[in-house]
């Protein structure tokens, strides 16, 4: 087999490689880079050509949203994903049409696009012509997969983004017995000092903080992406607030959140048994929780904005680069008694990331915004941290290869030098078009 990187390759965004195997191609993921101008992977019309299918581990747009492009110049074949995840990509593929507008995407194209999708069930083997695959639970988003490919001679697992501890969503990815020769992880969070406390150790802090900000009469806003964290966080407030530990005021969802909530609502067969427990034996339904206000139009959230009232807003977008949470920032970020809690990742170049480096204005879409309020961090993570990384490598059967993407340059540098400090296996971290037999 062959693989070649034709993204994330000393970055987190625009995920996409091909593995080949005589005559057979695929492509694992096809996404963006989203930041100030948005990045593609190298994947041109000529290329597609030869292309025989084309996998998604999951819906975040570094995985998927380089499909629109992709069905637009041409590509007549499959896309293969789980059956939440193609429910996510329509959503948030249709977020990116509407706000990027981009010019080389054709109305032919994204009709096609819709067309051809083969659900795949986690667990069930399929093939692509000489290519033999498989879906496994990724823990990190609902409907997450990774990818394992196999030929006659060998094995290759991607493991796309994935979250080996458990969560309020999901059950963690699966690790048990599985073989490879080949490995492509994920490597986001794969520094020496990316060490993640427990989830729940977490959320204890960050309540603390909620209920100060609270006790303080100010608002707290938690930018999110609008698949996975926002869920997860949103749950885990109904608990603490149901238990009495979060102090109780309004909780308001606003931008996709809401809409992909009741695609994991319908969805719960995917997550977590207990998840679907609840809902299904004790008719506790946390998706639709009173606690939670779904913000409709903007002038409820100009009302929000104005009211003296504490709350607690959820909104998107997860590294401030656009949605409604500039609405919000424009306001209620020159208040010190108000405050932004940052809970996912932050990419280098975005304004979340300016935020995170303690900057004290930051520019988002044009505007400027003075940051007068407090900025916490708490860590709500949906992919594997050092040690899970380190423990996944040594858990493969029969590894030999290993390539990190999906991470910043240093981290992934230093990550396979620690690897290749074993001498047991071959870690690399690719540059952008490199091939490599696998
Ligand atoms: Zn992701
Ligand atoms: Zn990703």
């Amino acid at each position: 087999m062959k693989v070649t990187f034709l993204g994330a390759a000393g970055e987190v965004g625009r995920s996409c490689i091909m593995v080949e195997e005589d005559n057979t191609k695929v492509i694992l993921d096809a996404g963006i880079k989203l930041g100030k101008k948005i990045e593609f992977p190298v994947l041109d019309k000529e290329m597609l050509k030869s292309v025989d299918g084309i996998i998604l581990s999951h819906a975040h747009l570094d995985h998927s949203g380089y499909l629109p492009h992709i069905y637009s110049m041409g590509y007549e074949g499959f896309a293969f994903a789980t059956k939440p995840t193609f429910e996510l990509t329509n959503v948030l593929i249709s977020d990116y049409m509407r706000i990027s507008n981009p010019e080389d995407v054709t109305k032919q194209g994204l009709a096609n696009m819709t067309k051809k999708h083969k659900i795949v069930e986690y667990g069930k083997e399929f093939k692509i012509n000489n290519l033999r695959f498989r879906l496994l639970t990724a823990g990190h988003i609902l409907g997450s997969a990774m990818i394992e490919a196999s030929s006659s001679k060998s094995r290759l697992l991607y493991t796309g983004d994935f979250n080996l501890a458990v969560s309020k969503l999901l059950e963690p990815a699966s690790n048990l017995g599985l073989k490879a020769d080949t490995l492509v992880t994920e490597s986001t969070y794969s520094g020496k000092d990316d060490i993640f406390k427990p989830e729940k150790a977490t959320m204890d802090l960050m309540v603390g903080s909620l209920n100060d900000t609270i006790t303080r009469g100010g608002k707290a806003i938690v930018p999110s992406f609008a698949v996975g964290r926002a869920q997860e966080i949103l749950l885990l407030l109904d608990d603490y607030m149901k238990s009495g530990r979060l102090q109780k005021v309004p909780i308001y969802i606003d931008g996709m959140i809401g809409k992909a909530m009741r695609i994991h609502r319908h969805n719960v067969i995917y997550c977590r048994d207990e998840l679907q427990k609840r809902i299904l034996m004790n008719d506790d339904d946390p998706f639709k929780s009173s606690n939670f206000n779904v913000i409709k139009t903007r002038g409820e959230r100009k009302n929000i904005i104005n009211s003296s009232e504490s709350s607690i807003i959820v909104t998107t977008s997860g590294m401030l680069t656009g949605g409604p949470v500039v609405n919000y920032l424009q306001t209620l970020g020159k208040d010190a008694k108000n405050k932004i809690i940052l809970v996912g990742y932050q990419a280098v170049g975005t304004p979340g990331r300016e935020l995170f480096d303690g900057k004290k204005e930051i520019q988002i879409e044009e505007k400027t915004i003075k940051v007068g309020l407090e900025v916490n961090t708490y860590h709500i993570s949906a992919h594997a941290d050092r040690p899970h990384l380190v423990n996944f490598v040594k858990s493969l059967k029969g590894l030999k290869n290993v390539y990190a993407v999906h991470g910043e340059k240093v981290k992934a540098d230093e990550f396979v030098d620690y690897i290749n400090k074993d001498h047991k296996f071959n870690a690399v971290a690719p540059e952008q078009g490199s091939s490599y037999s696998a």
